[in-house]
């Protein structure tokens, strides 16, 4: 069958969950036996995230292909399986890019170039590209119906909704149904002006999801099908959850998948099976103990800079049956107050991703607390780096060691590679060049040393995982490495970039230069984080 296209959009607020919504859905498709590809189209100027702060925007998320994408690319990730590609998310900026490019090499032969047909032309060029049997594209339109910036993302899938025909195109819209307490009613008015929002541009949406705290009385339901043009079985409750990996239940018994599939005149007769996420819920609600993990970060303001890290934990929590309580801690305190207070009684401690000077000096303290108490520590990319630099400080012999990210330095033990292989292919990068996509991005393969911790943790002889960094752990400092006991357990297949440590004096000390919570999904937990977690469980049994 070809491709049918689903485009979500959101009405009224932001913050509803459209990338969850889409990803659920995405499921579902899945369960009644469709392959599905998702997509995000982001209204902002960006080319990509990368360059954006994780406190505004939320994590980066980078795909196997090395992408530096929108966050909700993790959703989708999590919840399908299906791995996200460059060609998955497209912002304004890109698009821009490849029209004025083009404008440039004289490709539009004279023409004026316009908003409408070429920058439309090119949205709708990104979301038919590089698919092959998908049954179902869903793209999720970033932003909210109204917005100034989404108008050429909406005016693309308007034109795409009339060339590919109802039968190969479906609009969703996303809203909210506030309750009005004093009324002591669900309020349908911000719904029915968002579907006027979307009118006003072209598109009647085939679907309404409506985000509620509660059951739709029949009369809200009646009021909405009416002024909105919609049969009421289309009318969708997506009630608040008490974990996000609820909603395809959800969505399901209120019918969603059901008539998607009845729109396109699909078979829905069929019940799919949604034990997967039966199980996952039960395990998320009751688990059987609990461990308390300490992350100092920098990032702490905003929790979805974090995305990620805050699933896979939650994974490697199902994976063991615990549940895992975060205390997000900014590791600035470390340099004014003493860690025990913090760090005293915490069954593990985890260094995450993060870029700049600010605050190092604390997470170095939090790697060498666990360090000399036995804890499990977990550090990741950053968190790696600076582990290293704290053994190499203190058990290494090098007292001034650092990285070359903050400053030039006589003792550089992480410092900035200028060129590796990939693959067969030389890679290389600028020193001083943009900050924009200069980074060792995307999926590398890691050889894991027999007999080491992580190989038996894998259970695999070599690996992929991804990066995002600019820095590399420097091999020549290898003497102090070994004086510190730092084991190099997972190197590049040529040799040349570290990219796990261990340590064999320590139940649970594990650095990746990698960000492994990337691949952690809630029904394949990442055997890093299962483990990591394990390793807590015990360690709470000794406290
Ligand atoms: N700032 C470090 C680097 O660029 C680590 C990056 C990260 O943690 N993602 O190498």
């Amino acid at each position: 069958m070809p491709t049918r296209f689903i485009f979500v959009t959101g009405g009224v607020v932001s913050s509803l969950g459209k990338g969850l919504a889409a990803a659920a859905l995405g499921s579902l498709l899945q369960a009644q036996g469709y392959k599905v590809r998702l997509r995000k189209l982001d209204p902002y100027l960006n080319v990509d995230p990368g360059t954006m702060s994780p406190t505004q925007h939320g994590e980066v998320f980078v795909t196997d292909d090395g992408a530096e994408t929108d966050l909700d690319l993790g959703h989708y990730e999590r919840f399908t399986g299906v791995h996200a590609r460059q060609s998955d998310n497209v912002t304004t900026g890109r698009i821009y890019s490849t029209v004025i490019a083009k404008e440039r090499r004289g490709d539009y032969l004279g023409a004026t170039v316009q908003v409408i047909p070429h920058v439309t032309d090119a949205i709708k060029e990104f979301v038919l590209a590089d698919l092959t049997d998908e049954d179902f594209c869903i793209c999720e339109i970033g932003g909210t119906v109204g917005d100034i910036e989404g108008l050429p993302f909406l005016e693309a899938i308007r034109q795409l909704g009339n060339e590919l025909g109802k039968e190969r195109s479906l609009f969703i819209h996303l809203t909210l149904l506030p309750y009005i307490k004093t009324a002591g009613e669900l309020k349908t008015k911000p719904t029915q002006h968002s579907v006027k929002e979307l009118l006003s541009v072209g598109i009647q949406p085939d679907i309404l999801l409506c985000r509620t705290d509660r059951e739709i009385p029949a009369n809200e339901r009646r009021k909405i099908g009416l002024f909105c043009n919609i049969p009421q079985d289309r009318v969708i409750a997506a009630q608040d959850v008490d974990t996000i990996y609820r909603v395809p239940i959800n969505y399901h018994e209120q019918g969603f998948d059901r008539e998607v599939l009845r729109y396109f005149g699909l078979d829905c007769s069929k019940e799919p099976s949604l034990c997967k996420w039966e199980d996952i819920v039960k395990r998320v609600l009751e688990p059987e103990g609990e461990v308390t993990i300490a992350i100092a970060g920098k990032y702490t303001s905003l929790l979805d800079s974090y995305k990620s890290l805050h699933e896979a934990l939650l994974h490697g929590g199902i994976a063991n049956n615990v549940r895992v309580n975060l205390k997000w801690i900014d590791s600035e305190v470390f340099e004014r107050e003493d860690v025990v207070q913090y760090l005293d009684g915490v069954h593990g401690i985890l260094v995450p991703g993060g870029f700049g000077e600010r605050g190092t000096e604390g997470k170095i303290k939090a790697a060498q607390f666990a360090r000399e108490h036995n804890i499990p520590y977990f550090g990741i990319c950053f968190g790696m780096q600076l582990a290293v630099i704290e053994a190499v400080r203190h058990l290494g012999g090098i007292p001034d060691a650092t990285s070359s990210e903050f400053g030039p330095s006589d003792h550089a033990i992480v410092g900035l590679l200028t060129e590796w292989l990939k693959g067969d292919q030389l890679e290389k990068r600028q020193s001083g060049g943009n900050l924009g996509g200069t980074m060792r991005l995307g999926a590398y393969p890691c050889v894991l040393q027999k007999g080491t911790k992580v190989q038996e943790i894998y259970g695999a002889d070599q690996i992929q995982e991804r990066h995002r960094h600019r820095y590399e752990v420097n091999l020549n400092y290898k003497e102090a490495f070994d004086k510190a006991g730092l084991v190099f357990a997972g190197m590049s297949p040529d040799g040349v970039l570290p990219e796990i440590v261990e340590r064999k004096d320590h139940p649970w000390f594990i650095g990746v230069q990698f960000h492994p919570e990337l691949r952690s999904k809630p029904f394949d937990p990442h055997p890093l984080f299962r483990s990591f977690i394990e390793a807590a469980k015990k360690q709470s049994v000794l406290v």
